[in-house]
């Protein structure tokens, strides 16, 4: 599989997210003798990107980065505490009756691991034919719909009457690919969709989805922690850290010039296929700061190699240093 030199801004964003903000407010408090209540955790602070039609944008960062909440939020399975997400330019949180069941159908996730997403007492035929059966789809509509998405899929038809636990974890990741294509979607969250899976597995997977994508115009919101899968399958990639975004350009781009340190680092860390290429591993020190009290300044600063004074006090301003080449940092 190979990346794909797709410009970001080709053609009206599916997917556009305004300045988007999840807060989870804590239990308990802070100091019971001030009452003060605890800080909430800043998952998602303030982030922004558009995601063109047939696009497949990566958004990669450490557990914690806020990336998952951001699918989440996408989704609807979670509220925003402030910016917008908006599906072909409606915000989907304001959405109600028609329009919101047509932004179910056209909307679906792959969760990571099929062996917790797929319900063990379902038949595969019910597991990939609930998305039709909520859209109104019965009787032999369904049953020829669930045996061609199969067979997209690389699936026999006669899967349908099996349970999931009969398949390889691999083909459990086919048929949960088959549940998010079968009511004919725009957009699919991929979270982390082939880290559960065996080295040898994940490239069939992600050659499926590149497959899936070509043949029915699909867009893609590919969620990961790590960066080589990310730039094998995705056209341009955000970078997370700590609810924000560090840096975002087109996956070749990125990979050539990285700008901002941690993407440097992340990107240090991918073996490169020509061992005579100089490559050096960069370290990451430390842990990712806690959310609920990110470090003033730039939030990278308590781990950033190159770090100047200002850094721990001014907050860097998200910029288009390049066409489509974004990032937050000083020294850049
Ligand atoms: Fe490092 Fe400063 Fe740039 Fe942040 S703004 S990434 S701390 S150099």
């Amino acid at each position: 599989m190979t990346t794909r030199d797709t410009n970001a801004t080709d053609g009206a964003p599916i997917l556009e997210l305004v300045n988007l903000k999840k807060y989870f407010q804590q239990e308990g408090l802070a100091s019971a003798f001030l009452r003060r209540k605890r800080p909430p955790v800043r998952a998602v602070d303030g982030v922004s990107f558009r995601v063109t039609a047939g696009q497949n944008f990566g958004l990669v960062g450490e557990s914690g980065s806020g990336k998952t909440t951001i699918g989440k939020t996408i989704l609807r399975l979670e509220q925003p505490t402030d910016g917008s997400v908006l599906f072909e330019g409606a915000d989907v949180h304001r959405l109600r009756g028609g329009a919101l069941k047509e932004f179910r159908r056209a909307t679906h996730v792959v969760f990571q691991d099929p062996n917790s997403s797929l319900s063990p007492r379902m038949r595969v035929r019910d597991i990939v034919g609930e998305p039709l059966s909520v859209q109104g789809v019965r009787g032999a509509a369904l049953r020829e719909r669930v045996a061609e998405v199969l067979q997209l899929v690389g699936l026999s038809p006669d899967a349908a009457r099996r349970y999931p636990h009969e398949f390889s974890g691999g083909q459990r990741q086919r048929i949960a690919v088959a549940r998010a294509v079968a009511a004919d979607p725009k957009l699919i969250v991929l979270d982390e969709p082939v880290s559960a899976l065996d080295v040898s597995i994940r490239a069939q997977i992600l050659n499926l989805l590149r497959d899936l994508q070509d043949r029915l115009n699909l867009t893609y919101l590919m969620i990961a922690h790590d960066l080589a899968v990310v730039y094998q399958a995705c056209d341009t990639i955000g970078v997370m850290y700590l609810g924000k975004l560090a840096e975002q350009a087109p996956s070749e781009a990125l990979y050539r010039e990285p700008l901002h340190p941690y993407t440097r680092i992340l990107l240090s860390a991918i073996p490169r296929p020509d061992p005579t290429q100089r490559h050096e591993r960069l370290p990451l020190t430390g842990e990712i700061p806690s959310p609920s009290a990110p470090p003033p300044g730039c939030r990278f600063h308590p781990r950033c190699p190159i770090a100047v004074e200002r850094c721990a006090v001014d907050e860097p301003e998200w910029r288009e240093v390049e066409p489509d080449h974004w990032v937050a940092c000083h020294l850049v």
